[in-house]
């Protein structure tokens, strides 16, 4: 397993790099273009028959910049092709478009990220689909709510906030017993696509917020999809159709971002272990849910499919804090900062109460009584952060 993800390293910095994209230089260039221009009918008619194979054929198609990026992208997940998209939700929203029809039925895991399950229950209901939201931990059981028309499951691993890991082999198994045609697709940007192998475990779609670990530095938004052979062809033709399309410059960004992400993610893992281990003694804490901690549910699975953790988790204090001790405790971290976001090379923090997470987590069976603090482990010195958060539980003891 080690001896892989070395090999993954390597490739993650020689892929994307063809002279027809550096141009000589050791990055892609950055192609900026709509016009792309023919000096021939020959060349032109070479151009459009080609179109959807890297191509030169118009600036929606992608330019030099973005091909870098989708090869980088197939071999950091392993697909056949990836789209691009201007964010995370769009990567999300068209991806379900593109295999449901009216009257058709999907499942959404219930710890999904908020706005997939809004698009589900406003857009996609709109439009004739119904949604089945699941309990992430549901497993093999997934098959007994496939309907007839069911198109599309829709997985993430580890859950948004509440950081359940689901068993995914058992339930891609299930699903694939009972109705082999199943798209299925997963939001795997917790991983960075490199903790988690997604389309070997036969996967359909790994989606990506790359405004996340694929950046990496907190500066621009960009969503990927990579897809398999069965699914890449519809997914980039109805992706194209909606009009999706991410600028030049963000693209060149993103595969630079890339460059780094092992290092990156290994750092970010090595210190939320170790921070996450800190915290589960500390007596203000009642549990920690870090996916590298037996606290955790599906720490089983976790420590059996995933190739090592990232910096993103949550712990549940003791008790619920109200409003004066939430800004007590959170306005005067000093390196710890408030953003909805994470993944980028700095520390965030956020703390969610209990009743909310009931409202937005209607479908999952485990109830929270403390305030839920999520917090990103950034690259900072691990011992620093300690310190930091030490202060923080000191102010609400
Ligand atoms: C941030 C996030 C998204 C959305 O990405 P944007 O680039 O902000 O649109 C999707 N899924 C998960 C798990 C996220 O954390």
């Amino acid at each position: 397993m080690v001896t892989q993800i070395q090999q993954k390293n390597t490739r993650l910095i020689h892929s994307g790099r063809k002279n027809r994209v550096t141009q000589g230089s050791v990055n892609p260039v950055i192609q900026r273009a709509s016009s792309l221009v023919f000096d021939t009918v020959a060349d032109k008619k070479a151009a459009t028959r080609q179109r959807t194979k890297q191509s030169l054929f118009y600036g929606r198609r992608g330019t030099l910049t973005h091909f870098a990026l989708q090869d980088l992208m197939c071999e950091l997940e392993g697909g056949a092709g990836c789209y691009l998209y201007p964010c995370g939700a769009a990567a999300i929203s068209n991806s379900l478009l593109a295999f449901v029809a009216q009257g058709d039925h999907i499942l959404v895991t219930g710890a999904a990220y908020e706005p997939t399950q809004e698009f589900c229950q406003v857009m996609l209901k709109k439009l004739g689909v119904e949604t089945t939201f699941f309990d992430p931990m549901i497993g093999e059981h997934i098959a007994e709510l496939i309907q007839d028309n069911t198109k599309v499951v829709f997985l993430e691993a580890p859950s948004s906030l509440t950081m359940e890991v689901a068993d995914i082999p058992s339930m891609v198994q299930a699903i694939r017993a009972k109705k082999p045609e199943m798209i299925i697709i997963i939001d795997n940007t917790w991983s960075g696509g490199l903790l988690f192998p997604a389309l070997q475990h036969d996967i359909d779609i790994s989606i990506q917020a790359g405004t996340k670990y694929l950046v990496g530095h907190s500066d621009g938004m960009i969503g990927t999809a990579v897809a398999n052979e069965r699914t890449w062809d519809q997914l980039r033709e109805q992706s194209y159709l909606m009009g999706q399309m991410v600028d030049a410059d963000t693209a060149y960004m993103t595969a630079r971002g890339i460059r780094t992400l092992a290092l990156r993610l290994q750092q970010h893992g090595e210190s939320s272990i170790k921070i996450a281990r800190w915290l589960a003694e500390q007596p203000e804490v009642k549990a920690v849910y870090h996916p590298a901690l037996p606290s955790c549910p599906g720490h089983q699975f976790f420590q059996r499919d995933f190739h090592g953790a990232s910096g993103l988790f949550s712990f549940e204090l003791n008790k619920r804090l109200d409003d004066q001790e939430v800004a007590t405790f959170l306005d005067h971290f000093n390196l710890f900062t408030m953003a909805y976001s994470w993944g980028g090379y700095e520390s965030l923090i956020l703390v969610n109460q209990p009743e909310e997470i009931a409202r937005i987590r209607p479908n999952i069976a485990r109830k929270l009584t403390g305030s839920l603090v999520r917090i990103h482990v950034g690259l900072e010195d691990c011992n620093d952060l300690i310190a930091d958060l030490a202060d923080g539980l000191a102010r609400i003891r």
